[in-house]
């Protein structure tokens, strides 16, 4: 069966797959997602470490000086409308939810920059809530390996998956799908030559 054989792939591949953001805290996490937002987790790595060791909690973050936070964040792109995202989530952490993430997905839904795909990423890696996150690669290769069709939409895509995979291994899978499309399944140039789901890949002749 198909998803079995992607299962014991990935499984191989990526034994111990873990987010790459870096983060210590649960607002930490939750504004490095939403600073990756068309940026890249390594970007965001570059900048999270200035950003929480000058504001180390919400209410220094919630005053910070805009013009400041956009200078920090700059290099991850959308730089004012995040460095705004910033400091509101901030707040609103502060004042409305006792300093604590909440689980509750329509208070999430309430924060600037902060969707579903985003809300997925947090409820599964801080919570271990089981979400399946449909970023770009998790689109991608779920198109690629035949999960889901070419003009579904993220909602689709997410909801397709969900149905094939066992509720235990979303947040893990989610995992898997990210890395193998950020390091092998590449949208541009994958590495169909030295891939073992070839087989089952409609994207193969097109790539080799
Ligand atoms: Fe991706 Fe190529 Fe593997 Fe298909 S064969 S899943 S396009 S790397």
């Amino acid at each position: 069966m198909k998803t079995s054989k992607i299962i014991e792939y990935l499984d191989n591949l990526f034994p111990n797959p873990v987010c790459e953001l870096n983060f210590e805290k649960d607002y930490e996490f939750l504004i490095a997602i939403v600073l990756s937002a068309q940026s890249t987790d390594k970007r965001v790595n570059s900048v999270t470490p200035i950003l929480f060791s000058e504001y180390n909690n919400l209410k220094l973050l919630k005053e910070a000086n805009l013009c400041d936070l956009e200078k920090i964040i700059r290099p991850v792109g959308s730089f004012r409308k995040k460095a705004y995202y910033v400091k509101e989530i901030a707040r609103i952490l502060d004042e409305e939810c006792g300093g604590v993430v909440p689980t509750d997905r329509d208070k999430l839904l309430s924060f600037p920059g902060v969707g579903r795909k985003t809300i997925n990423v947090f409820l599964s890696e801080y919570y271990n809530i089981p979400a399946i996150a449909v970023d770009t690669h998790v689109e991608r290769v779920a198109k690629r390996l035949g999960l889901a069709k070419e003009n579904d939409d993220v909602l689709t895509v997410e909801t397709k998956l969900q149905k094939k995979f066992d509720k235990s291994l979303w947040s893990r899978l989610h995992l898997q799908l990210v890395l193998f499309g950020r390091y092998h399944c590449k949208a541009i140039k994958p590495e169909c030559y030295n891939c073992g789901l070839i087989d089952i890949c409609r994207e193969k002749k097109k790539n080799l």
